[in-house]
Formats: structure tokens, C-alpha cells, sequence
């Protein structure tokens, strides 16, 4: 497979040579050059095979420079049950990302029972695992950097210790997390996670991190990287959860089913899109949002319209609190049946601070052809579901996640299964759920004693050469 960029103008490269890199050198996004296409036959055959079957089968078109034995252990090492358990699933471990039934059409799919009890293990762990590969292949290395204000960072670090060609360096704002979040990330003793606080919100944290990547110098020197969440690599692995999704409630192949996905950067979601492209029978995608409604803006009307940073509003889902979607470019992209000139002109529009339209044909066929459909939630709506799931199911829900029952109860066609994916653990968000339901969400077993370990961390004042120096004495 090869891949190109959105904008056109990258030479096609394969996934060992677009797989640790951010943008393409265009500054556009990196997609396949076109998605396998899997028939109804072979459809029937992958409905059979557990997690890590599955997932060789789908990720490897995309990775077929790969040797098919080693793609094989990469992706054996990242989805075991060990690694994908806790206590709330410990009889369903083996399934990695186990369907539950909440009524007669209506289904959650758990995707949180990684390291960081979020969705985002999914993809980090075959991230972590490939890129330690692809590294070793080409013997090199490279010191990752990032800023974090909680789920992507700790992914990361679970996903990246202990890998012998990778560094990790995480930014994080010095006392602004959850005591949780914080004893997560901190409490890694590994000698390749190096734990950053900073002396400043998020933003400064992440001003930092662009700081350093603008000195061309230094990033080649130091042979700076990122794992951020336009990574081709993540949204392959993401793929996977859905075919088994499906897989899980349909009767036949011929079933269609709709997914409701609580939406932020649009990752998650895209990877649904890919799916039915390649011939999953998925009948709506519905994006869910939270307050921050840019997406569903965009689904409902045609207009894309990013915010500013001061527009942006903290919600009681915190992880899907974003100003702009970095991943929807790579869907804008077959929405435009793969036209880079139309798109080069709708993003650099973006780029300059403006907003963009489709026209009403286009629109349809985003709807109708792709099946996007979209509606917000609001904290005092995410609540209520919290409850409902806790005292009419007995299941514990956190606020993201409710923010997918919501919107999926305000848009489900009952004759229609609908699956809401799980995006983060309960216990995450621990507050809000308390609050919601009088209880707490149980921990599970090997995090109940987490807070007390003992921290490894550099606390530092916002300072460029401050972080430079640390960098260049901890480099590999
Ligand atoms: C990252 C995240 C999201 C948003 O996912 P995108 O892929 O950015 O759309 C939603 N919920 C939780 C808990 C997350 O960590």
C-alpha cells in the first residue's frame, strides 16, 4: 500500500516510511492512496476470528511492507488480555473490546479496558509496538515530545516504556490534573519516560513543545518526534474495533448497523468511516459532541467554522473539548472524491482563520452516501444518562461516554441496532459520576493503590532553554 498526502504533493511512500511522521511534507494529511475493499464472503470468514486475528487481517493491506510474521507479533504483543483487563470484564478479557447489550437495540462496546482505562490504549499500544520496530528495522532512534493535559499523554507513556529505541519526554501543566491523571503518568519508574511539569496551563505547555520543533537544528539534531493524533498509525489500529463491533450484534452480513461516537479530534470516527468504506455494512456514523460543537456543526449544516482557543469551553468531558478537528481533513478529502486542488483550498481557508461551506449536493451525499449524522449534549443531559445507566442497568458510564447515549438517544432508529463506543472508564472521571449517581465508580484492582506510589518527575518553570537542556542531558 502506498500512501499520499491530502494536498497532493508528497511522493507515495509506504507505512514503514509514513508511520513516524506527523503531517505530510505538503503539510497536508497522510492517507492511503485507496482502501481494500473486503467482499461479503470474506466479511463472513473475519466475523469468526478473535481480536488479534482480526486485526492482522484488516491492518494488513495498509502494512504490507511489513513481514507478514512480524506485523503478526507487533500486533500479538499490543492486544493481549493481559494488557486489555480490568476488573469490571475479567471474565471477557480475551475479547479485548467485549460488547455489552443495554436494551433491545441499543449496545455499548467497551474500548477502555487498556492501561489508561481510555480508548486511546487501543491504538498507542500497536503505536508503541510498531514504532519500536520499524525503529530497530532502520537502526535508529528518536525522542518523542509532547504535551498533555491527561488521557494522550499517559496513553503514550504506557504505551512507549520500556521500548529500547524511543524516549519519551511528556509536558504537563504542574498541578493542573486530576491527583489521578497525575499519580498515572508520574508514577512510571521507566528510565525512557521522562515526566515533565511545567509551571503553566496547557497551552504553555504546548507552546513549548512547538518551540522546540521550530528549531529545526535542535529537532534534527536530537531526532525529535511526536505521537500526536493525526498519526496514520493510530487510526489504522482503530479500524479493528469496529469490524469487531459489528461482528458482535449482527445477525448476518447483511445486518447494518449503526456506531455513535463521542467526537473530538474526529480519529476515532474516521476510522468508522475507513470501515465502511472497505465494506463493513455500517449504516449511520453519528458524531457526538459536547458543548464544543464544531463537528456537529459541520454534520448538520455543511459549515466548518474552527474556533479560537478562548472560545473553547471546559466541559465535564474534557477530552473532547477542541477548537478544531485535525483528523476531518482526511475525510473532507473522499467527501471531495479525493480532489486535492478543492481541498488545498477549503484547508488553506482554515489555516488563514476563515471557516468553509459545502455546497447542498455535497451535503446530501455526506449524509445519504456516508451516512454522517450528528447532535450535541450538555452537561446537565450527560448527567441524566449517567444515572439512567447506572439505575436502570446497573452500569457505570463517565461523562464522554455519556455524551455518546445522549446523542445516540436523541438520533437511534430503534429498528436499527446502534452501538455507542465506550471512550474512557467512569473511574476516569470519577467526580462527575459520583455526583451523578451518589457512587463510586469502582477503581480497577492494579490502579486502587496508584496515588500512593512514589513520583518520578522534573518540575520546571516555562522556559524554552530550560526544557532544551533537560532534553540534551537526557537524549538517546
Ligand atoms: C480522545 C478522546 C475522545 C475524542 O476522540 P477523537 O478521536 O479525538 O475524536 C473522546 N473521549 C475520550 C475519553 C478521549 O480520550
Amino acid at each position: 500500500m502506498q500512501y499520499v498526502s491530502t494536498r497532493g504533493n508528497m511522493p507515495a511512500q509506504n507505512f514503514s516510511q509514513i508511520l513516524l511522521g506527523g503531517l505530510a511534507s505538503d503539510g497536508g494529511l497522510i492517507v492511503p492512496e485507496s482502501y481494500p475493499k473486503f467482499s461479503k464472503e470474506k466479511l463472513k470468514e473475519l466475523s469468526k476470528l478473535n481480536y488479534c486475528d482480526l486485526s492482522f487481517e484488516i491492518i494488513s493491506p495498509f502494512a504490507d511492507d511489513l513481514e507478514p510474521n512480524d506485523l503478526r507479533k507487533i500486533i500479538n504483543d499490543s492486544y493481549s488480555p493481559q494488557i486489555f483487563c480490568n476488573s469490571r470484564t475479567a471474565e471477557r478479557c480475551g475479547e479485548i473490546t467485549p460488547v455489552v447489550k443495554i436494551d433491545n437495540t441499543l449496545y455499548l462496546q467497551e474500548l477502555s479496558n487498556g492501561p489508561t482505562l481510555a480508548f486511546k490504549d487501543l491504538a498507542m499500544q500497536f503505536l508503541g509496538n510498531a514504532f519500536e520496530y520499524v525503529l530497530q528495522a532502520k537502526n535508529e532512534k528518536i525522542n518523542i515530545l509532547g504535551a498533555t493535559s491527561g488521557d494522550t499523554g499517559s496513553a503514550a507513556e504506557y504505551a512507549m516504556k520500556g521500548k529500547n529505541s524511543l524516549n519519551v519526554f511528556m509536558l504537563s501543566p504542574a498541578g493542573k490534573m486530576s491527583p489521578f491523571q497525575r499519580a498515572q503518568m508520574y508514577s512510571l519508574q521507566d528510565k525512557n519516560i521522562h515526566n515533565i511539569a511545567v509551571r503553566a496551563m496547557f497551552d504553555g505547555c504546548q507552546d513549548l513543545v512547538k518551540a522546540v520543533n521550530k528549531d529545526k537544528d535542535f529537532k534534527q539534531k536530537y531526532k525529535i518526534g511526536a505521537v500526536n493524533s493525526i498519526n496514520w498509525g493510530r487510526i489504522v489500529a482503530q479500524i479493528v474495533y469496529y469490524f469487531k463491533g459489528y461482528f458482535a450484534v449482527a445477525e448476518n452480513i447483511d445486518e447494518e448497523v449503526d456506531f455513535c461516537v463521542p467526537s473530538g479530534n474526529f480519529g476515532n470516527i474516521c476510522a468508522g468511516h475507513i470501515a465502511k468504506q472497505m465494506g463493513l455494512p455500517i449504516n449511520r456514523l453519528i458524531v457526538a459532541t459536547n458543548e464544543n460543537d464544531v463537528l456537529d456543526e459541520f454534520f448538520r449544516t455543511g459549515k466548518y467554522a474552527p474556533r479560537t482557543d478562548e472560545d473553547t469551553i471546559q466541559t465535564s468531558s474534557p477530552s473532547m473539548d477542541i477548537s478544531k478537528a485535525s483528523n476531518l481533513e482526511r475525510f473532507v478529502f473522499d467527501l471531495l472524491d479525493r480532489k486535492s486542488e478543492k481541498l488545498k483550498i477549503l484547508w488553506e481557508t482554515v489555516e488563514n482563520g476563515g471557516d468553509f461551506s459545502i455546497d447542498a449536493k455535497t451535503l446530501k451525499i455526506m449524509q445519504e452516501k456516508y451516512g454522517f449524522i450528528s447532535s450535541k449534549s450538555t452537561h446537565p443531559e450527560r448527567i441524566t444518562a449517567i444515572r439512567d445507566m447506572y439505575f436502570r442497568h446497573g452500569i457505570f458510564i463517565d461523562t464522554h461516554t455519556a455524551d455518546g447515549f445522549v446523542v445516540a438517544q436523541k438520533l437511534r432508529n430503534s429498528a436499527t441496532k446502534t452501538i455507542v463506543l465506550e471512550t474512557a472508564l467512569a473511574a476516569k472521571f470519577e467526580e462527575n459520576v459520583r455526583d451523578a449517581t451518589g457512587k463510586k465508580p469502582p477503581i480497577p484492582k492494579h490502579l486502587q493503590e496508584i496515588e500512593t506510589l512514589p513520583a518520578k518527575v522534573r518540575e520546571i518553570d516555562a522556559n524554552l532553554q530550560t526544557l532544551k537542556n533537560y532534553i540534551e542531558k537526557n537524549a538517546i
